[in-house]
């Protein structure tokens, strides 16, 4: 069974602004789908309206063998990472990750071992004493990154990670989400409006324009038929 199927979802601001006409399509447990095209072609509402951050004017959104278009953010079993970090500036890295987990009730032992595994699935087992503002971009968004991953979703959520990045570390930390998904084997949806990232990350890639889904096939077969 898919992991997440899009079945006619649509979406319509309140300005009558038309973000996503009735989309149709699946992503299969486990894996790497990249949602790509130019700004403003509907990529963000898309993910957002799977993080149940905006609402489903249409169709029905499914997570797993469940309709989640009434169910709340907290009660899908997702995770974000966005693209400006949204880390606490006066929280060490370890309190940062551990903080929604004790939000959501879990004990002092199972926040202390997740959030160790997550520090060193992500080479910040050294830092977790350290505040954001001592560490580099790249190191910021691994910590942004650890915060999903100590919820262990079935889903990951990434929207535009690698954005506010240099070229360098864009790479960098690029390879580190691949071998990331290779290691969890977890369903991740990945933003992006950029082609090259799109290409070198998809597992399958959804082509979105003006709202409307383009294409959807392996970076392989679009490199063929582009
Ligand atoms: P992308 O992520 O591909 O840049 P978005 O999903 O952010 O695209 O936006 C898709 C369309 O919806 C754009 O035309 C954008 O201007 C519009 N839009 C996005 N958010 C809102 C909003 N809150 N209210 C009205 N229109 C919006
Ligand atoms: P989660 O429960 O998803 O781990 P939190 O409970 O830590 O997230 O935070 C709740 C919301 O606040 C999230 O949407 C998160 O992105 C946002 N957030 C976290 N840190 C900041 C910050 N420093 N400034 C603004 N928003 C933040």
């Amino acid at each position: 069974m898919a992991k997440v199927r899009f079945d006619g979802v649509r979406k319509v601001y309140d300005n009558g602004q038309v973000a996503v006409h009735g989309a149709s399509f699946d992503i299969e447990d486990g894996e790497l789908m990249v949602l790509v095209g130019p700004s403003g072609c509907g990529k963000s509402t898309l993910l957002r309206m799977v993080a149940g951050l905006e609402e489903i004017s249409a169709g029905t959104l499914s997570i797993g063998d469940r309709v989640v278009n009434d169910v709340a953010p907290k009660d899908r079993d997702i995770a974000m990472v966005f693209q400006n970090y949204a880390l606490y500036p006066h929280m060490t890295v370890a309190e940062n990750l551990a903080f929604g987990l004790k939000l959501r009730g879990h004990g002092k032992a199972e926040v202390q071992r997740r959030v160790q595994g997550a520090a060193e699935a992500l080479g910040l087992a050294a830092m977790l004493d350290k505040l954001p503002r001592a560490m580099s971009g790249g190191q910021r968004q691994r910590v942004a990154l650890g915060r999903a991953l100590v919820r262990e979703p079935s889903v990951f959520l990434l929207d535009e990670p690698l954005s506010n990045l240099d070229a360098k570390l864009r790479h960098s930390v690029r390879a580190e989400i691949a071998q990331l998904h290779r290691k969890l084997g977890t369903t991740m949806i990945y933003v992006t409006h950029d082609q090259v990232e799109a290409m070198t990350l998809g597992q399958r890639i959804v082509v979105l324009d003006e709202g409307r889904v383009q294409q959807i096939d392996t970076p392989m077969a679009l490199y063929q038929r582009p």
